[in-house]
């Protein structure tokens, strides 16, 4: 399914797809790029679009950004997510960026926005923390005024790739006697800040994607607070509004499904009925990626006449998360016994391993794809919010 283009939008997709073609580089072509990749294999891209001034789409112009309309960020997106590139490291460029780019001061945008865009600084969210995730006004994480510094001590969990980060963006309460959401602040804290510390959460999936990060006693420039103190709700939130948007993953759900075809036709004889129920099953979940896309689509062509999108960015984030891992289920019933098996190593580009990559890669997509309904906000939580804003409950 396509969006109806003019000839110039027609022509820039085009741009985009040899662009890609040309330059997504080998090393990146892993079979899991979320988890196999070092970090400097992951920046490898990155680099690329920042050398082209794509980097990031989000951004205005005097920022950076490539001064792309609605469209054309769609069909970056579309284009980008279709040929299973990685995207660029979201925590920077999709979240701090733009808080730090609408609420920050003239000296943060000079000093963090231009390494964000060339990749020199690696960001992490510190939002969640035991105790406080769906409700996440309740962080405790404490910041108290000393001069010119802050003195912060909490501990934040479910922090992606924390380890390899410079830069970490935290939630912390400044004013325990306010409401919860009325005593928070939004503040950047340098990782190599003494009192700063990272422990390895290790995932079903066998993958180290996420840390715990300990804060005891770190001093924080006063210069580092975004925006005013006790108003980081405000800013939390528009974070979290441009971190739900594009999780319809239409791209992404299109690829899983061609290969999951291509496996229960080399898995599964034909005359076996496992084949023809995997294939009824197929069928319904092609049916909703296109049901998908054409909402988004909709969507998409509204907001380029200037209509707000209303609650859309919850609906995409529930079913195209929905949609992924009925894929990934799926994909782990038609490898039958392959399904056991687990990974010891990450594989690198030019590894061999025995086999189609499926057989070793499968089970860690789907236990990984787990994760999808929780993080970004819950489904569940998604679902109130559509409760609330369209069905006014
Ligand atoms: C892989 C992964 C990566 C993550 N990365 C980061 C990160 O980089 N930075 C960061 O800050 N956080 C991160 N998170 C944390 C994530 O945002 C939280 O896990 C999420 O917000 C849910 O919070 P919780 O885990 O505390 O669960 P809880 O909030 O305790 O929820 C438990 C269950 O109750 C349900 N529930 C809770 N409240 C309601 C309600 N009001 N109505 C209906 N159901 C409800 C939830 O949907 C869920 O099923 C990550 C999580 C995962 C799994």
């Amino acid at each position: 399914m396509e969006l109806a283009l003019s000839p110039e939008d027609a022509a820039f997709r085009d741009e985009v797809r040899a662009f890609i073609a040309e330059n997504y580089p080998k090393e990146m072509r892993v079979p899991n790029p979320e988890t196999d990749l070092t970090k400097e294999q992951s920046l490898l891209w990155h680099r690329i679009l920042y050398k082209k001034g794509w980097i990031a789409p989000l951004w205005p112009k005097e920022y950076g950004g490539p001064g792309w309309s609605i469209t054309r960020r769609f069909i970056f997106e579309q284009e980008t997510s279709r040929a299973g590139t990685l995207p660029p490291l979201a925590f920077s460029v999709t979240m701090v960026g733009p808080v730090i780019y609408s609420f920050g001061n003239d000296a943060q945008k000079q000093k963090f926005l231009p390494r964000i865009l060339s990749g020199e600084d690696w960001w992490c969210q510190g939002y969640s923390e035991p105790g406080s995730g769906s409700d996440l006004a309740t962080v405790r994480t404490k910041a108290v005024r000393d001069g010119d510094h802050y003195i912060v001590n909490g501990h934040k969990t479910w922090t992606t790739l924390a380890q390899h980060a410079d830069w970490i963006f935290c939630l912390v309460r400044t004013d325990p006697s306010a409401k919860p959401q009325a005593g928070i602040s939004f503040l950047l804290i340098d990782m190599k800040s003494p009192g700063v510390s990272v422990r390895p959460i290790i995932t079903i999936d066998g993958s180290h994607e996420v840390n715990d990060v300990f804060l005891e006693d770190v001093r924080v420039p006063v210069e580092n607070l975004i925006g005013e103190e006790n108003k980081g709700w405000t800013y939390a939130k528009f974070l979290l509004g441009n971190e739900r948007t594009s999780m319809a993953g239409i791209g992404r759900s299109t690829r899983y499904l061609d290969r999951l075809k291509k496996i229960v036709k080399a898995e599964i004889p034909a005359d076996d009925p496992a084949h023809l129920e995997l294939s009824k099953e197929i069928g319904r979940i092609e049916l909703d990626v296109l049901a998908l896309e054409a909402t988004e689509l909709r969507v998409i062509a509204q907001m380029a006449r200037g209509i707000d999108p209303g609650p859309a960015a919850s609906l995409f984030k529930i079913r195209g998360t929905e949609i992924f891992q009925g894929i990934t289920e799926l994909t782990h019933r038609a490898i039958g016994n392959y399904g056991l098996a687990l990974r010891e190593q990450p594989l690198s580009a030019n590894q061999f391993m025995p086999g189609p990559d499926y057989i070793h890669t499968a089970s860690e997509k789907y236990l990984n794809a787990r994760k999808l309904s929780i993080y970004g906000g819950s489904n569940e939580i998604q679902r109130n919010i559509i409760a609330k804003a369209v069905l006014g409950l």
